[in-house]
């Protein structure tokens, strides 16, 4: 049995998403251990593998893992969808983003990022870059090595006076580097410097941040400029666009992931493009809060070639946890702005969520796209649903306009079969639902 470990993922589209976008019909991909070894023809690789395990058929579309390059994971999910779309900014964060996340315990930061792996594993997403979490982030690293997701994990601090919970920027640094030193580069789930961003962070806690992550070769992630509002704070206090500010402090450069970041103005633009910083761009969390997206500069980016990957952010912003979805309305917003049908494609929209997703967070050379050598990262699409009939003769258009995550049948995270026949099998999601619902009570009452 010289097949043992040997994984076949078939399809009748194996859409590799490499330089060429080349798709191999009636194709496989073999897996052993964690890497992918071979990409092919389905009769060549069963002629070498006739006992290999396979995943996948005939008619199935195979893709690489879906990278969301921007998620919160604790403090939205288990009050996911609760927080009204009638609310202002204000609201939003006194009302219910601080009283929810206080009273958070270590167990609910878990039994959140367990959840959101879980529903983003069941839509093909892979790598999650987490937005930061408060109090524990260690047992969200623990939730999404549970699920068997890979990403990066982050604790959020701030050194600003007047807002609650803020420490000195010598300990919030400190904590960074903990953090880092628990969750090292490599493993399947490594930490990230992580602020919040906006105004919460001060020149020299932003300064000494970006020094930490290019020193020890990590990413650093925050948010800024989803709407308007920030650049005016920093106008007052800087005399300078956030952005321009973030560059003239020499704190941008490759490994700067920026969450947002959608009204820039030109100048900002040239900072970002300059410094090779990468932007993760949410477009339903932007229609959800209402906050611009299509007077923002996030097609622009994509066409003057930014490094640039799609996020679902969180589950009271873009709610689903869904990077088809997010490719979609990201494609569909930009040809309409430009009213250009040449302007971006499908298949642009599916770069985002693999291949450039990946390069934007830094790890091109590791994952986002079908090839040897690479880290299996799988998904299999079942084809048998309404949505494909009939077939398309452009498996990627198909995809990305008539589908979504609900057609994701199998997922590979490093190898590891992780959701098999639509469901995940690596969390027993039954088992906590009632749990689920237990704490969103909880946490509801927390908040008065
Ligand atoms: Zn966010």
């Amino acid at each position: 049995m010289d097949d043992v470990g040997v994984i076949l993922v078939r399809g009748s589209d194996v859409v590799t998403m490499d330089s060429h976008d080349t798709v191999v019909s009636d194709g496989a991909v073999r897996v052993e251990g964690s890497l992918i070894t071979g990409v092919g023809t389905w009769a060549d690789l069963r002629a070498l593998h006739p006992d290999a395990t396979v995943i996948g058929n005939a008619d199935a579309i195979v893709t690489p893992g879906y990278i969301n390059a921007h998620q919160h994971m604790t403090g939205d999910r288990l009050v996911h969808s609760c927080i009204p779309d009638a609310i202002d900014s204000q609201e939003a964060i006194f009302g219910w983003a601080v009283p929810v996340h206080s009273a958070h315990t270590p167990d609910d930061d878990e039994l959140s990022a367990t959840l959101a792996a879980v529903e983003a594993l069941t839509n093909g997403i892979t790598c999650t870059v987490e937005a930061g979490t408060v109090a524990n982030p260690d047992r969200v690293a623990m939730g999404m090595l549970h699920a068997g997701i890979r990403g990066t994990v982050g604790r959020w601090g701030w050194d600003v006076e007047g807002v609650p919970f803020g420490a000195p920027t010598d300990e919030v640094l400190a904590l960074q580097a903990e953090m880092l030193d628990r969750h090292p580069t490599g493993g399947l789930v490594e930490a990230w410097v992580t602020l919040v961003g906006h105004d919460l962070m001060s020149d020299d806690l932003l300064v000494g941040a970006s020094e930490l992550a290019r020193n020890r070769q990590t990413g650093l992630t925050f948010h800024i400029s989803p709407h308007r509002g920030d650049a005016g704070l920093y106008l007052e206090r800087t005399g300078r666009r956030p952005v321009v500010h973030f560059h003239d402090l020499g704190a941008l450069g490759p490994h700067v992931l920026l969450a947002h970041a959608v009204h820039l103005d030109e100048q900002e633009v040239e900072c970002v493009l300059e410094t090779n910083t990468a932007v993760a761009s949410c477009p339903w969390a932007y229609l959800r809060l209402a906050q611009g997206f299509t007077a923002g500069c996030h097609p622009t980016l994509f066409h003057r070639e930014a490094r640039l990957a799609l996020g679902c952010d969180a589950e009271n912003a873009g709610d689903a946890v869904d990077i088809l979805r997010a490719a979609s309305l990201f494609v569909g917003l930009a040809r309409d702005m430009s009213m250009d049908a040449f302007s971006m494609t499908a298949h642009d929209g599916l770069a985002l969520a693999t291949r450039r997703g990946a390069e934007a967070i830094g790890k091109g050379n590791l994952i986002g796209s079908l090839e040897i050598g690479k880290q299996a990262d799988l998904v299999v699409h079942d084809t048998s649903g309404p949505q494909f009939l009939p077939r398309s003769t452009d498996a990627v258009r198909q995809l990305v306009w008539a589908s979504d995550g609900r057609s994701v049948r199998d997922v590979i995270v490093a190898g590891r079969h992780v959701v098999r026949d639509g469901q995940c099998i690596s969390v027993d999601v039954n088992s906590v639902r009632a749990e689920a619902l237990d704490r969103r009570d909880h946490l509801l009452r927390a908040r008065g």
